[in-house]
């Protein structure tokens, strides 16, 4: 066992503090990472909060993670010391499932095991990447691109992936309209990533005050959906619109904006339920449709991509003792666009 440092929460809603945890032995077939930063998605404070229900303290958040590998088992075969690599929201799955054999191992039905928050195969609880150094079986592991930054790539880890998959399984491209909602850390990802793919993309955010951000990370459009002109003016208009926004929200409302055969999928993680008139679907065959984070291959074809077209995301890098702050401003829609926890500072 090491020991390392970390930041964690001792309970439910505590604020996050300093501590040590013990990471497992280099097995056979892992690497032993030195974590350079951790990415603050809003799924960590949803689970800190026991948002999501009930959850395991003390907890160490943190899917968004790049770094060094430092150490390899003896069977490992695809990384060695000195890469540059990234983990994103799962270390591990059951490998023998449907979805696992299909390669679509986030949609694994054995119960996969989560980068933290969850229990791991050795029966141990799982911590996250807001600490010095992680051991992950090779499997779970991604290549970072040389051509991104350590910083700048770790939100992509979790960001990147969980609107690059709708965005290409729903086929944004060329020809196509494609509205994001939201534009936080997973918001301001799709929009460089649909745009990147060719799509004709308009940002819907509450209000307008991020407006130059957006049309600088590739939007075409940018309207704010407090005021009600923008229900009447967008009505019909989109193919795709992927929703990204963390509390629940009124979807019959964004159903409208769908055209003919349109898809609203839905990417945020609420912690309250939503309620919906079904007439909103019948009434031009649309699609409600939602989306968790990507495979592991997908993961790698988006790293791949986004070093083929200049894109990290916009980040604001932190210290550790930082991460409180971080989370009030996550809260208050007011993040430019992910916190970055620059880990030598834990
Ligand atoms: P974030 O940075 O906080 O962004 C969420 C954005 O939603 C905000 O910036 C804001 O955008 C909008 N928003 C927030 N509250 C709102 C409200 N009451 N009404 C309307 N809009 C509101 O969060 P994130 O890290 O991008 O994560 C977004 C959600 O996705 C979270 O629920 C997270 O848990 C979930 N998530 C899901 C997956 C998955 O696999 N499906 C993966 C990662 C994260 P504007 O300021 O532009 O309005
Ligand atoms: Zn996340
Ligand atoms: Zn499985």
């Amino acid at each position: 066992m090491t020991t390392v440092a970390a930041y964690a929460a001792p309970a439910a809603k505590a604020p996050l503090e300093r501590t040590t945890i013990e990471r497992r032995p280099v097995g056979e077939h892992d690497v032993l990472i030195d974590i350079k930063f951790a990415g603050i998605c809003h799924s960590d404070i949803h689970q800190v909060r026991e948002g999501w229900g009930q959850a395991i303290f003390p907890m160490v958040p943190g899917h968004e993670i790049a770094g060094v590998v430092s150490q390899v088992g003896s069977g490992v075969t695809k990384y060695q010391v000195g890469d540059r690599v990234g983990v994103g929201c799962m270390v591990d799955s059951c490998r023998e499932c449907e979805n696992c054999k299909a390669g679509h191992e986030q949609y694994c039905t054995g119960g996969n095991v989560m980068t933290y928050n969850g229990i791991g195969k050795d029966g141990q609880p799982t911590y996250g990447g807001y600490s010095e150094k992680i051991v992950v079986d090779e499997d779970f592991v991604v290549r970072i691109p040389d051509g991104i930054e350590l910083d700048v790539a770790a939100p992509l880890l979790c960001a990147g992936i969980t609107t690059y998959s709708p965005l290409k399984h729903w086929n944004a491209g060329p020809g196509k309209k494609v509205a994001v909602l939201g534009m936080g850390g997973l918001g301001h990802m799709a929009v460089k990533l649909a745009h990147a793919l060719g799509a004709e993309v308009t940002v819907l955010s509450q209000s307008l005050r991020k407006k130059d951000d957006g049309l600088k990370l590739g939007a075409d459009h940018y309207h704010a959906t407090s005021d009600p002109a923008t229900f009447e003016q967008l009505r019909g208009t989109f193919d795709l619109i992927v929703s990204t926004v963390s509390a629940p929200l009124d979807f019959g409302a964004y159903l409208s904006l769908l055209k003919t055969d349109g898809a609203l999928v839905n990417v945020g993680a609420p912690e309250e339920p939503i309620s919906l008139n079904l007439f909103s679907l019948i009434g031009g065959r649309k699609t409600l449709a939602g989306s968790s984070i990507g495979s592991i291959r997908e993961t790698q074809e988006m790293l791949d991509f986004c070093a083929e077209h200049g894109i990290g995301a916009e980040i604001e890098l932190i210290g550790a003792a930082e991460i409180n702050d971080a989370y009030e401003r996550v809260l208050d829609s007011d993040v430019r666009y992910r916190f970055v926890i620059d880990t030598a500072t834990i």
